[in-house]
């Protein structure tokens, strides 16, 4: 297996990888969108609350702000000491008190733990009229996409299959496939068409080109193919913010690595065999 990265910064990362089945292509994405733990608030006490929203409205906006997560301050409530009451280990605590006129900012959330903060200060949580308050009581948990999906570390998860394209010998530079291609792939070269210099990636497999080739004239077969490689993928990831992008790569990698390990120790133990 190889992995090249295109791209890594805080938020998004772009990479390919090669030497893996659709399978695993596909259990790496699920893994990152629904088994990486974030933090997001899950009790709200509100103590006072005459805007136009109902309480229930209120909290679901605040369950959905995306909140930095270390996942090596946090456990999840079910696996810790308290044994589910809620204490500093396991549960994030934050305050709110705003009164209007104005617009409520996920920066007004006040966390106890600076580190566990709104990833971005300028949500809107709801505008507020003259003499409209809010004050209340927050308390944000771990927990993974697989429950819900405020708690995904993802807000953008996908792959496609790494594009392959061809240009047979009865290619004769018309030009028509350029103009239909939608992500500028191609260009004229040769007497023939070519695939522009590190735009291959780009290639949405969407076989337009293909199509403007036949519709040409050429035949029952065009003289443009497009392939896809199907052990190499290209996989974009944007995280919400409570993670870098890297973490939630390496974190999805542990949890299948986890439970593969889990697994081989089952069929040891059924079996009685030493499975390396
Ligand atoms: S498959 Fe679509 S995106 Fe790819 S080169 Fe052809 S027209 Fe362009
Ligand atoms: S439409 Fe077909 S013949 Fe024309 S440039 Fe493209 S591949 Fe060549
Ligand atoms: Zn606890």
């Amino acid at each position: 297996m190889e992995i090249a990265f295109s791209r890594l910064d805080e938020r998004v990362a772009k990479f390919t990888i090669s030497g893996v089945s659709t399978s695993f292509a596909n259990m790496l994405r699920r893994a990152m969108i629904s088994e990486v733990p974030t933090l997001a608030i899950e009790d709200v006490r509100i103590y006072d609350n005459s805007s136009v929203l109902f309480d229930e409205m209120l909290a679901h906006r605040l369950g959905l702000i995306p909140l930095r997560t270390d996942l090596d301050r946090y456990v999840r409530r079910s696996e810790c000491t308290c044994e589910g009451a809620g204490c500093p280990l396991c549960t994030a605590t934050y305050t709110l008190s705003v009164e209007g006129p104005g617009t409520v900012y996920s920066s007004d959330l006040i966390p106890q733990d600076p580190d566990a903060a709104p990833a971005e200060e300028k949500i809107p949580i709801i505008t507020l009229d003259k003499d409209q308050k809010v004050v209340l009581e927050a308390h944000a948990i771990l927990n993974t996409g697989k429950e819900h999906a405020k708690w995904q570390a993802t807000t953008a998860c996908g792959y496609k299959n790494y594009p392959s394209i061809t240009v047979t010998e009865k290619c004769d530079g018309c030009g028509m496939c350029i103009d239909e291609c939608p992500r500028g792939v191609l260009e004229p070269g040769d007497g023939k068409v070519r695939v522009i210099g590190g735009r291959l990636e780009l290639c949405s497999l969407c076989r337009l080109c293909e199509r403007a080739c036949l519709a040409g004239g050429i035949g029952t077969e065009p003289a443009i193919h497009v392939g896809a490689d199907e052990n190499r993928f290209i996989f974009v990831v944007e995280g919400d913010g409570s993670m870098p992008a890297r973490e939630i790569i390496e974190r999805a990698l542990q949890y299948i690595q986890k439970t593969s390990d889990d697994l081989v120790d089952v069929i040891n133990e059924i079996t009685g065999e030493g499975i390396e």
